[in-house]
């Protein structure tokens, strides 16, 4: 099959030298060597969570580490608040359907930002709930929510969980996990980490873990204490997805080295290029308060489903379609790792050549 060009949110391009990282021959994960491996990783994990807390790995996708920031910190009857503005929102509050907690919804039109002071008016209502979930980057919408506001808000109810659906918003946005008071982050490896699939990360504050001794949910492959007693070794209980945690060492040193700030700009650069481009083409961003590196646009008269399908079938680019009533009239493009001008330019053109077609 031909290589596509992966301008979709995830997975994504990655760089050649990640690349190569991961066909390098596997390594057994229970010596010195490795342990120090994963002493470092954790180390750079904080840096990327900007957190002193504890940050584990799990060998998952990103709703596996949502699934853990809810079973291991909630217990069934807890009521909690979850904002919901797209389907990663929405996904918090199925999630604790599931585990029979209770949940107050605060809904935000799609494509709109979570308004602050609506936030604060359900929590003063509702400031019995053990927890709100909200996401930094809301991925189907491409809408930046104000955490550093919210929690803000929540310095006032101690008794809240902050927990904070980070999957593609960590690196690409600013996050400061503990001066902005979030108790629970969590991210995957195939976002703007621009690693495969398969790793999901979450990281939790000492008073997350402190809710966590009453939980009465029940956690095996999850359990948080296994995980952050382990680190505390340089190890994880189970088996690590050996080929991607080697990948995700070589890509932390290379963030580190570069600073956030920096990392952040550049990609913000290519997303304010990309988009200038799409609007040239006549499309309007959907998002209030876009974020970077996720671009929502409405196509107008222009059948979505039919450039999604053509930019793949005739110029071989990926983009990510929308779903349910959205399918034809929204499309996502994603420009997180290894995605150059280059790269923008061609996409662009492409998108020209499809829409000249149709
Ligand atoms: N949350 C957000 C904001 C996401 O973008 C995604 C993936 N698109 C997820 C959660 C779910 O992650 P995964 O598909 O890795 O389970």
């Amino acid at each position: 099959m031909k290589k596509k060009l992966l301008m979709v949110l995830g997975p994504t391009e990655i760089e050649k030298d990640i690349l190569k990282e991961g066909a390098n021959s596997q390594e057994y994960m229970r010596t010195l060597d490795y342990t120090n491996k994963w002493f470092r990783i954790f180390d750079n994990l904080k840096y990327a969570f900007q957190t002193k807390n504890p940050v584990v790995v799990y060998a998952t996708s990103g709703t596996g580490a949502m699934e853990a920031a809810v079973t291991n910190f909630l217990s069934s009857n807890d009521k909690v608040i979850y904002i919901n503005g797209g389907s990663f929102g929405k996904r918090w509050g199925d999630i604790c359907q599931k585990h029979n907690i209770e949940t107050v919804e605060i809904p935000v039109e799609f494509g709109k930002t979570p308004n602050i002071e609506n936030v604060k008016k359900y929590i003063e209502q509702n400031s019995d709930v053990k927890a709100l979930f909200a996401t930094l980057n809301e991925t189907s919408s491409g809408v930046l929510t104000d955490i550093k506001a919210i929690g803000e808000i929540l310095k006032n109810y101690p008794d809240i969980l902050f927990i904070v659906d980070c999957v593609s918003g960590l690196l690409s946005e600013e996050f400061l996990q503990d001066e902005w008071g979030v108790d629970i982050a969590v991210s995957a490896s195939q976002k703007a980490f621009a690693l495969p699939p398969g790793l999901g990360f979450l990281s939790a504050s000492e008073k997350a873990l402190e809710r966590a001794e009453k939980s009465n949910l029940r956690n095996f492959y999850f359990d948080i204490f296994d995980y952050v007693n382990n680190a505390k070794r340089g190890q994880t209980p189970f088996t690590p997805a050996v080929g991607i945690v080697n990948q995700l060492d070589k890509r932390l040193q290379k963030i580190k080295k570069e600073g956030l700030v920096n990392f952040r700009n550049r990609y913000k650069q290519n997303t304010l290029y990309l988009r200038e481009g799409l609007q040239k083409l006549g499309f309007n961003v959907l998002a209030e308060n876009p974020t970077n590196c996720v671009t929502a646009v409405y196509t107008n008269d222009v059948d979505a489903y039919q450039i999604v399908q053509l930019m793949r079938e005739k110029y071989d680019i990926e983009i990510a379609p929308s779903g349910g009533d959205l399918k034809h009239k929204l499309f996502r493009v994603g420009n997180f790792g290894a995605i150059k001008i280059k790269d923008i330019k061609y996409f662009l053109k492409s998108l020209d050549k499809v829409l000249k077609e149709l």
